[in-house]
Parts: structure tokens; C-alpha cells; sequence
């Protein structure tokens, strides 16, 4: 075995630390066979350097980055909390370079290397002592500011930092940061947990295209109250907690009932919470496919009362079915089942999808509205106008009908604005679709409606959404 492959034996077999008793047991050295031991102390000392080298090496590449000379995360969090146990003064901040996969695929990885480095070189040398810096990895620097007061000069400095280096280049790069910035005394805590905090505002604040938050008391206490709520909305998915409430579509020639939407609701301390926020919590959290289901059975569950109240089994029932509920693979499988758990005529029911879930995948969702539409589901397009699509896709797409977005029936008294609704109701018509206009308020939107063509109104003008056992038809 050579010396190298012994030493690699050694550290592998983990008995550095017996080395290091051994050397330093001046027992042995003292010992009736000195020569032999001699000779055995000097191997030790030989082995031991070797090994100390290797095993500062490794300490310090556990600690310090290979692209910057900066510490990385492990090292930082040490630092951080040790700065932590003397005073609770100082401010976190991460610094997300935000161009940098733009970069990285521009010129090149060893590019997005060099350029690292050199960020971490020149944030080393010019900014403050008063701060320990640090890189996390991927394109995020973190500092820890001793001193909270001294903040807005750091993130001047990580500004200027940034524009020489920008310059630097002879193509200009033009490195922009998002940065957040979390002084220490908003909450007990270490390194992890305001790194944490800092991770997901950083992550709200790019969704939100800012590029500095400076986190507060105020938005901390803020955050907390939202916090609450979130878990709160998750959790009643689990425990059952929301509730349903229908709203009438009336034809406004006949004033006849034709058709009811669904409208999930949820309550907290008595206060309703409104379905604009409690719709993207789950949609986020990924709660809104179980949140789905359930409100499907609900419904289901109330299709004989709905028969009985309104004595007319041709009402059709509309459900909202978000996004996440069409790319859950096993959607038309939960359907079969329902159908068969709850004997429901299928043709009866219509679901409502917004023209955004054929964004990501037109294909695979028509093919899916497809499927469904052979169990005898109808399919609207919920808020017409507001997305992405464009008038000719109406007559490609598999569905039944359009419900005009209650933004465009709020100004159609406005000329200009009566011909957009205008356009689009014939380019319905033509396509042989439904179309139905939804938060309509007054007789005159009702008249101009009607003048356009559009008899089927839902809104305030004839009734809110009320719950079945308030449903009082004559
Ligand atoms: P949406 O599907 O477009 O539902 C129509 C919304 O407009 C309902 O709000 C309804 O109460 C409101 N509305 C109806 N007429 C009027 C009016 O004349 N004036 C005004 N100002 N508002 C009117 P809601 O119940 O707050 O629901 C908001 C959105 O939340 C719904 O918009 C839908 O996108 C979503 N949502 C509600 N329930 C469910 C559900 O069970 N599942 C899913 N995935 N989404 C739901
Ligand atoms: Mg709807
Ligand atoms: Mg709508």
C-alpha cells in the first residue's frame, strides 16, 4: 500500500482522532522499547500531516464555495448565529441576481462561473466590514448588516457593486437584483428561520415583479395574520368547513329560471372570506383538487333538492373547475365514479373553466373536454375577455357557452365598449354557442343586453347567491 492509498485507508476507516491521541501520549514515547516506538511515532507524524492537510482541505470546502472566496451557506449560517447570540441588531439580506439564468444561457456556464466569482470578489472588497457576507449558491448572496441603521448604505453599496460590474463587460450585461431585507428584531429567531422568511419574500416579491423589500414590523405582524389565514382555508378542505350557494340565470324575455352557478363559501370568526382569496390559496397550497371533489359531491348531493325547489328538472347546474382539477390525470376517472355513487344525468350539469386552462396545453385540454363531453358535461368559458384567448379560437373550442366577463358589462353603456360586447356575442352566435352575461346590476345593462342579443343574465339586477334552503321560487 503506498502512503497516499494508506492515508486514504486512514481517513476512510475515521481513526484520525485515534492519531491524535496516540501522538500526543507521551507514555509510549517513555515506554521499555523505544526504538520500535520511535519508529512508530515518526509514521504517526508522517501520516498525522498528511492527514491534518486533507482534513483542513475538506473542512474548507465544506465551508467555503468553490466559485467565490465567500462562505457558503453552512458557513454563513455559523457565522450568522453566532453574530445572533450577541445582540439582536443586525438585518438579513438576500440578493437574487435576476437576469442571471438569462446570462447563463447568453454566454455560457463558465461564463455564469467567472461572473460569480468575480460579484463575490468585488462584494468582498467594497462592502462594509460591518457586514458578513456570504454565498448561498445558484445566484443568491446573502449579508448579515451588524448594525440595522446601517442598511441603506449596504444596499447602496450591493447596487453600485452590481452597475461597475454591469459596465465592466463590453457587451453590458445590465445585473439587477432582487433584494430583500429582514431586520432580526421583528421575531425571535436563527439563521434558518429568517432565511426561510427571506426565501419566500423573495420568491412573492419576483411573482410580483419588485425588486426590494425592505420587511418591517408592520408587514411582519401582516404576514403572520396571512399565515393564519392560509393554514386556516387549507384546513378546512379536511374538515369540511366550506359550504355551497347557488345563483339564478334568468332568461330576461321569459324571467324564467334557466340555469344556477355554484358559489363555494367559507366563513371565519362569522366573517365570510371572499372566494378571490381563498380560490388562489388552495390553487397554491394544491389543495384546490381535494377542495374540487368536495364540492362536487356538495352539489351532486343537492341536485334533488335544486329539483325539488325550483320543481324543474331541466335546470342546468354550473361548477367552477379550476385548472389543477383538469391536469389531475385521474379527473375523468373521479367523474365516472361520482356519476356512478350519485346517478346524476350529467347533461344536466355544465362546467365552468376559464380560456387560461388552454394556455399551458390546448391539446391535451380539448382532448380531455372531449372525453367529459361524451359523459354529457357541458363546458362554458368562465370571464370571457379577460384572458388570453382570442375571438377565433371560440369556434375551434368544444364548448357550449360564453359568459361575458362582468368588466365589460359594467361599461357597455359606453358606445365603444357596447360594440367589443357586440362583436363577441355574434362571433358566439355564429359558433352556435350559449352566451350568458354575469354580474349584471341594472335594468339598462339588462335592455342593452338584450338590444345585443344576450337574453341570459346573471347578477345582482335578479338575485344574489343564496343557499338552497333560502330559495324561495313561486
Ligand atoms: P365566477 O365563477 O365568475 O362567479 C361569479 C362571481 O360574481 C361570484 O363571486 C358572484 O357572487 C359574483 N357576482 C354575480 N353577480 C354579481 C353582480 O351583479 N355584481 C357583483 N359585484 N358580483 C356578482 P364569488 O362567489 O365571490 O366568486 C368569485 C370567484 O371565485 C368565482 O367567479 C369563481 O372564479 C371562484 N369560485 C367561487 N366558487 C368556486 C368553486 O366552487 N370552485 C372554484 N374552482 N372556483 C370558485
Ligand atoms: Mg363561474
Ligand atoms: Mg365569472
Amino acid at each position: 500500500m503506498d502512503a497516499r492509498t494508506k492515508h486514504e485507508t486512514f481517513l476512510d476507516s475515521g481513526i484520525l482522532k485515534k492519531i491524535q491521541s496516540v501522538k500526543n501520549d507521551d507514555s509510549i514515547i517513555n515506554a521499555a522499547n523505544g526504538t520500535a516506538i520511535i519508529k512508530q511515532k515518526s509514521y504517526f507524524d508522517f501520516q498525522y500531516e498528511l492527514l491534518h492537510d486533507k482534513y483542513k482541505n475538506l473542512v474548507d470546502r465544506i465551508y467555503a464555495n468553490e466559485l467565490t472566496v465567500l462562505p457558503n451557506r453552512r458557513k454563513f449560517e455559523v457565522l450568522m448565529n453566532k453574530a445572533l447570540l450577541k445582540d439582536m441588531n443586525g438585518i438579513l439580506v438576500l440578493v437574487d441576481i435576476k437576469n442571471f439564468n438569462q446570462i447563463n444561457f447568453h454566454h455560457g456556464i463558465t461564463f455564469g462561473d467567472q461572473l460569480i466569482e468575480k460579484i463575490g470578489t468585488c462584494f468582498q472588497r467594497n462592502v462594509s466590514d460591518e457586514s458578513i457576507i456570504g454565498y448561498l449558491g445558484g445566484n443568491t448572496f446573502s449579508f448579515y448588516c451588524l448594525r440595522c441603521d446601517s442598511h441603506e448604505e449596504l444596499l447602496l453599496e450591493i447596487g453600485k457593486v452590481l452597475k461597475t460590474i454591469s459596465n465592466d463587460f463590453a457587451d453590458k450585461l445590465y445585473l439587477k437584483a432582487t433584494t430583500v431585507a429582514i431586520p432580526v428584531n421583528i421575531m425571535r429567531g436563527c439563521f434558518e428561520d429568517y432565511y426561510k422568511l427571506a426565501d419566500h419574500l423573495l420568491k412573492r416579491i419576483k411573482k410580483e415583479d419588485k425588486e426590494l423589500l425592505y420587511f418591517d414590523h408592520k408587514q411582519y405582524a401582516e404576514e403572520i395574520t396571512r399565515r393564519k389565514l392560509v393554514d386556516y382555508v387549507n384546513e378546512s378542505v379536511e374538515k369540511m368547513k366550506y359550504t355551497m350557494v347557488y345563483q339564478e340565470k334568468i332568461d330576461s324575455t321569459t324571467g324564467k329560471v334557466v340555469g344556477l352557478e355554484a358559489l363555494a363559501r367559507l366563513k371565519k370568526n362569522n366573517v365570510f372570506i371572499s372566494p378571490n382569496v381563498f380560490i388562489p390559496i388552495l390553487e397554491q397550497s394544491g389543495a384546490i383538487v381535494d377542495f374540487g371533489t368536495n364540492v362536487l359531491e356538495m352539489v351532486f348531493n343537492d341536485m334533488n333538492t335544486i329539483d325539488e325547489k325550483y320543481s324543474d328538472s331541466s335546470i342546468t347546474v354550473s361548477i367552477n373547475i379550476s385548472p389543477s382539477q383538469l391536469k389531475n390525470d385521474n379527473f375523468v376517472n373521479q367523474i365516472r365514479e361520482l356519476i356512478d355513487t350519485y346517478k346524476i344525468d350529467m347533461t344536466r350539469i355544465e362546467f365552468e373553466i376559464t380560456e387560461n386552462v388552454f394556455i399551458d396545453n390546448f391539446t391535451g385540454c380539448n382532448e380531455l373536454i372531449v372525453q367529459l363531453k361524451e359523459l354529457g358535461v357541458k363546458f362554458a368559458i368562465d370571464d370571457f375577455g379577460t384572458g388570453y384567448s382570442s375571438l377565433k379560437y371560440i369556434s375551434i373550442l368544444p364548448i357550449d357557452t360564453l359568459k361575458i366577463d362582468k368588466s365589460f358589462i359594467d361599461i357597455i353603456s359606453e358606445e365603444k365598449d357596447k360594440a367589443v360586447v357586440k362583436a363577441i356575442i355574434d362571433v358566439a352566435k355564429a359558433s352556435k354557442l350559449n352566451i350568458v352575461a354575469e354580474g349584471v346590476e341594472t335594468i339598462r345593462q339588462v335592455e342593452i343586453l338584450s338590444d345585443l342579443g344576450c337574453t341570459i343574465i346573471q347578477g345582482y339586477v335578479y338575485s344574489h347567491p343564496q343557499r338552497l334552503n333560502e330559495v324561495d321560487v313561486i
